[in-house]
């Protein structure tokens, strides 16, 4: 239209009336409607629907089986179209089996349409060629075609019938501009597009005005290279910002419409299930997309937090109301976890036009699409989805009634089939496929992707037609010879699009060499100008100006002589990786929990040591062990196990499902009474103090911890014990750096001649795990350990005794709780590969920047 001006202009006409463009559809569409047609033809929701149902009806009565009948049902219904457009028919005599069932389909979807007084879309064309033929229609003086390369029958028809009525038609002719052609061949596909973006900027710099087109072959596999480059290169300002709302560019593929966000949420709020997984909740509780999201966003994620703390996998929508204010979560969320529960009641089936107003109604419900002011692009979104609501109303008229997930299905499947556009930026920068730049032309082009495989097409006829029967009508994709000689006057076209074109080819894709395409072949490679790029990587790293270094391992030592919570973990993290106790216990930085079906390893362990502690408060001695009977033990240890289980599940404020309780309780009782077949096997003893609270200094850190237990025994000294599910490896307390402080803590404030023994009961399944491991005076009273094999470990490390070990732990620990009281706050983990694989801080952590970090030995495993 533009160009349109121009040339009028240059024609010195004062005034002039605009013509009327349209693409061939629209204006076919528009005719229809003028007869009041229209409603004569099923839309395409309407039709993919039928051709399923047709589909799926057949598979029954034939008992075949099918796995894709949606992209089948598409299949069979572009055969449908292209039957019609070139005017073909179907034999029924030689043909393979797939084409006899496409036979059966097609002759079923004609039934329907005349049961159903209507007709495909894809006759539309006809009935306005009839409706110009009868005289229905009054004829244009004269149209133009803009972009055709070819022709088929059934455009072939409208053409005459408008020629029969009086129409002057005028093709018009492809530009014949003498072209510069260069070739840039591409290390791959990114490398192409980078290329691309910076010759457009490099060109738009000189002169702003000028009309760049980029055309590619198979645009939808480089769009999204595309955005991102272009985006980095001509408003790089907005690549930083994340805005991009309005893209320096007009591309004519658009994006799937389900690929939005906010169309997204949308349809994950009406597909929800009514027992939510904590990543299903967690992505309701985020969501920017529903009423209260803005001022309650706070409040909403440490409610995520929390949820996950609690280390529940699954929750039922009818329970989640409760625990949703347990958590401290804002009200208008528990009011959208009702309507969501109330929505998901209804079980019964209904029609599509139904099933779209409850589908509205819930989304308003939950104030969809958020109160935050949104976008232009997601305004755009929304209405566009609000049309689709209307018209999954319309499939009334071919389907019956459905249940609430199959219209969920069909609503998400037509958002996947719709190629949303948001409204085009006016910028001067045009990116087509090489269909829709027909009859264009521009100062500069650039055609990206002319590989051997992109063009000329390969051969794909339709599954649904014999392979002769395209050949013979000249359908699309159907013979080699057809597609060279397509691609070849489209190509012509294109290199007579601009007298500047640049072709570029990957040379690599995906790891696949590549052949530049036979149109390109000949034509010499030239360089492009030296363009530096614009991007804010590539700026940032081309930084030539002074970077100022600061320092952050050290930050303020803590003042306060007041107990700091987190107990001996504080020190295990300071001897791990000083950053890590900074970033947990002064900056309060966990990572997420992601709780997992049934009990995590955590709440199992918990459970075992929750179970021995119940067993001894009424046990207490060796000697009441001894004595007791097989069935006083099975029935002490079931009394602990439920204590445990219930402490547990008031603690989380959650039952346990019942099944896994179940379960769980035969787990432990089993395990812990072959633990205490271990016990009975000891010297005699005493507990005498079971998770205790005691207040530790270890150096100028103060902090309260539990131990787990202490025995009194029979000569009088101590045994610190540590209950462990895991396997420990009591080694690492002799090691210069203690990484296992937390018995050596426990020690720290007992007179050394009263310490008999440091250990971790070693609570294992397997009779070799199961055992007693660490120090001992009398070694031999604990199953498990031997005098000989702990004389060899500490020799190993160079101790000659017990005593020597727990005076290394007392000149040691002070340096750990001074280093975390003093702000040491270094990067510096013990082992890089074992310390950070396990640490819950690597998304806050930067240790992985740096060049030696071990990262696919980490991700991969
Ligand atoms: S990831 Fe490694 S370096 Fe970073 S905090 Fe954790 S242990 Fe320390």
């Amino acid at each position: 239209m533009v160009q349109f001006d121009e040339f009028m202009i240059a024609a010195a006409a004062g005034a002039w009336k605009r013509p009327s463009v349209y693409a061939l559809d629209n204006w076919c569409r528009r005719l229809s409607n003028s007869l009041n047609g229209e409603s004569r033809f099923l839309n395409s929701a309407q039709s993919g629907h039928l051709w399923e149902r047709i589909i799926r009806h057949d598979i029954e009565t034939t008992q075949h089986e099918l796995l894709q009948i949606t992209s089948t049902a598409r299949k069979a219904a572009q055969a449908s179209v292209l039957l019609h457009d070139y005017d073909a028919e179907l034999k029924t005599k030689g043909i393979t089996e797939d084409h006899q069932a496409f036979y059966r389909w097609h002759k079923a979807w004609n039934l329907e349409l005349g049961r159903l007084n209507r007709q495909d879309q894809s006759t539309r064309i006809s009935f306005v060629s009839k409706a110009f033929a009868q005289g229905e229609l009054s004829p244009p003086a004269k149209i133009v075609m803009v972009g055709f390369d070819d022709f088929n029958p059934a455009q072939k028809n409208l053409l005459h019938a408008l020629a029969e009525a009086g129409t002057q038609t005028e093709i018009y002719p492809d530009h014949q501009i003498e072209s510069d052609i260069s070739v840039y061949p591409g290390l791959d596909r990114e490398d192409e597009v980078a290329e691309c973006a910076r010759w457009i900027r490099h060109l738009l710099r000189d002169n702003p005005e000028l009309r760049i087109g980029v055309i590619a072959p198979d645009l939808e596999r480089y769009q999204s290279l595309i955005r991102h480059h272009f985006l980095s290169e001509l408003d790089p300002s907005a690549a930083l910002d994340g805005s991009g709302s309005s893209l320096p560019y007009n591309i004519s593929l658009g994006g799937r419409l389900d690929g939005e966000g906010v169309i997204f949420s949308a349809l994950q709020l009406l597909s929800l299930p009514s027992v939510l997984s904590i990543d299903e909740l967690s992505r309701l509780l985020l969501s920017p997309h529903l009423a209260g999201s803005g001022a309650a966003f706070a409040k909403r994620s440490l409610a995520d937090v929390e949820l996950r703390r609690r280390r529940l996998a699954s929750f039922p929508l009818w329970k989640l109301q409760r625990l949703l204010e347990d958590v401290g979560c804002d009200h208008d969320f528990v009011t959208i976890i009702e309507s969501i529960s109330r929505f998901n009641n209804n079980s019964h089936k209904a029609m599509p036009g139904v099933w779209a107003e409850k589908f509205a109604n819930l989304l308003q419900a939950c104030g969809w699409p958020g109160d935050r002011t949104i976008s232009s692009r997601q305004y755009q979104a929304v209405e566009r989805f609000r049309t689709l609501l209307a018209e999954i109303a319309s499939l009334d008229l071919v389907a019956g009634p459905v249940s609430r997930s199959e219209a969920c299905r069909l609503l998400r499947q037509m958002a996947a089939d719709v190629e949303y556009q948001p409204e085009s930026s006016g910028s001067k920068v045009q990116v087509l496929g090489m269909l829709e730049a027909g009859g264009l032309d521009f100062d500069c082009l650039w055609i990206l992707g002319m590989h051997s495989s992109a063009l000329p097409k390969s051969v794909r006829p339709n599954p649904f037609i014999p392979r002769s029967l395209q050949k013979e009508k000249g359908m699309p994709r159907a013979d080699a010879g057809r597609e060279l000689e397509y691609a070849g006057r489209i190509i012509q076209r294109l290199f007579n699009a601009a007298p500047s074109v640049v072709t570029s080819w990957p040379v690599t894709d995906n790891g696949v060499a590549q052949r530049p395409s036979f149109f390109i072949n000949d034509l010499p490679a030239r360089s492009l100008p030296d363009t530096v790029s614009a991007a804010p990587a590539a700026t940032i790293s081309a930084w030539k100006g002074a970077l100022e270094y600061i320092s952050d391992f050290q930050t303020r030592s803590l003042l306060s002589k007041k107990p700091v919570s987190g107990g001996t973990a504080i020190v295990k993290d300071q001897a791990l990786c000083p950053f890590r106790a900074f970033a947990h216990y002064r900056l309060k930085a966990q990572g997420m929990e992601d709780p997992d079906i049934g009990l995590d390893n955590m709440t199992r362990g918990t459970l075992v040591h929750s179970t021995l502690e119940f067993f001894w408060e009424t046990t207490r001695t060796h000697e009441t062990l001894s004595q007791l009977s097989e069935e006083d033990i099975s029935s002490t240890l079931s009394r602990a196990v439920e204590q445990a289980l219930t402490r547990e599940e008031k603690q989380k404020r959650a039952d346990m499902p019942s099944r896994i309780r179940e379960l769980e309780s035969l787990r432990l009782v089993r395990l812990c009474r072959k633990w205490l077949e271990l016990e009975r096997k000891r010297a005699p003893f005493t507990v005498i103090e079971q998770e205790q609270l005691h207040q530790e200094t270890i150096g100028r850190l103060h902090f309260r911890t539990r131990i787990d237990r202490i025995d009194r025994l029979e000569n009088g000294t101590l045994a610190i014990i540590d209950y462990k599910t895991g396997i420990p490896d009591p080694k690492q307390w002799y090691e210069h750096r203690i990484q296992e402080p937390q018995l050596p803590v426990y020690c720290n404030a007992i007179e050394r001649s009263e310490i008999g023994a440091v250990l971790f009961a070693v609570v294992r399944n397997k009779p070799a795990e199961r055992r007693f491991s660490g120090l001992a005076r009398a070694p031999e009273e604990f199953p498990g350990l031997s005098s000989h094999a702990l004389q060899k470990t500490l020799n190993e490390f160079g101790w000659e005794d017990i005593d020597q070990v727990l005076g290394h732990w007392k000149n040691a620990l002070p340096a750990l709780g001074d280093a975390f009281t003093s702000g040491d706050a270094s990067v510096d983990p013990v082992d890089v590969h074992k310390t950070c694989r396990y640490c819950d801080l690597t998304s806050l952590c930067r240790i992985h920047e740096r060049n030696d970090w071990p990262l696919w030995e980490v991700r991969c495993d």
